[in-house]
């Protein structure tokens, strides 16, 4: 599987969707290619942890 560039979602700037990340996407059953760029992905994921306990009750275990 040859590397892939994609287009990002968020801030359109592209980036590679290596071989060795297939592998891992494939591994964990995605279907789906990330639409997101590894910054905008991180930046996302921070932003999930700073809205942790911000009274949602979804998903507070
Ligand atoms: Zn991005």
């Amino acid at each position: 599987m040859p590397d892939k560039t994609i287009d990002c979602k968020d801030c359109n700037s592209q980036f590679v969707f290596s071989e060795s990340e297939q592998a891992f996407y494939k591994e964990k059953g995605f279907d789906n290619e990330p639409q997101r760029c590894p910054d905008c992905r991180r930046a996302k994921k921070q932003q999930r942890n700073d809205n942790r306990g911000g009274g949602r009750r979804f998903g507070n275990r």
